[in-house]
């Protein structure tokens, strides 16, 4: 028996008015795997993101988004089995980080709140920062914090926007570790970057996009085509 996928895409666009933010998207993303969207900027990538995490809906096609099929009536369920981080975290500066992440798990109407905050903290290295102020925190910390505040609903899919955009090579590399902790414990993780060896460090299969998708594999194959269309060798 196969299992389902995690996201299954068909023919999906976003429009705003004339303009066109991604269009004739068709992909899957199995669950558990690490799916990656590279594109530059203006590509559609947060579009996309924001699309699939039912925070705006789609023009044209359709979508099945862990398990469910991605329309209004399905939004609060979907809601409850995917997270979205943003490409800021979003978070409450003068409120500690568990302050932060009791608001958020409030707002989810969530159970065992105190189990699942300490949970989360564990999960992103942050348990003896709790009862820092978010403001003392540096930018890398504070993305942490916004994995923790992703993390509280044990989501099943994982949108990750641009997850290490402006961080430090050093903060970089430790939300890196954190997805790869998140691979192994089995989250679908679909990721946003405009970086190929972020892509190559973390990911399955990418997908680059520009408006549509342009190709679909595995990095190395990726990196294979760019290469030779840089040189304008051809390799078939
Ligand atoms: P970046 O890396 O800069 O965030 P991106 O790949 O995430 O780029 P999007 O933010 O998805 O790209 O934007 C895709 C296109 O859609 C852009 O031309 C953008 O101006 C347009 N767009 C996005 N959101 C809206 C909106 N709410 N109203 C109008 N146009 C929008």
């Amino acid at each position: 028996k196969t299992t389902s996928p995690a996201l299954a895409v068909t023919g999906l666009a976003k429009r705003f008015g004339p303009r066109t933010a991604f269009a004739d998207l068709s992909f899957q993303v199995d669950q558990g795997e690490v799916f990656g969207f590279l594109g530059p900027n203006g590509a559609g990538k947060t579009t996309t993101v924001r699309t699939l995490g039912t925070l705006i809906a789609p023009s044209e096609g359709s979508a099945t988004v862990a398990g469910l099929p991605l329309t209004p009536e399905n939004g609060i369920e979907i809601r409850k089995r995917i997270s979205l981080m943003p490409e800021s975290p979003g978070l409450y500066l003068r409120l500690t980080v568990a302050e932060n992440l009791r608001f958020f798990a409030g707002l989810h109407e969530l159970t065992d709140v105190k189990e699942r905050i300490d949970r989360a903290l564990r999960a992103v290295n942050l348990t003896d920062r709790a009862d820092d102020p978010c403001r003392s925190l540096s930018k890398g910390l504070r993305q942490r914090v916004g994995l923790a505040r992703a993390l509280l609903n044990d989501p099943s899919v994982l949108f990750l926007d641009e997850p290490t955009s402006g961080l430090d090579p050093v903060s970089a590399r430790e939300v890196h570790e954190l997805i790869d902790g998140l691979r192994r414990r089995g989250v679908t993780i679909f990721l946003t970057t405009h970086r190929l060896a972020e892509a190559e460090r973390l990911c399955d299969r990418v997908a680059i996009l520009n408006t549509t998708l342009r190709t679909i594999g595995r990095p190395d194959e990726l990196r294979d085509q760019l290469f030779s269309k840089t040189l304008g060798i051809r390799t078939s």
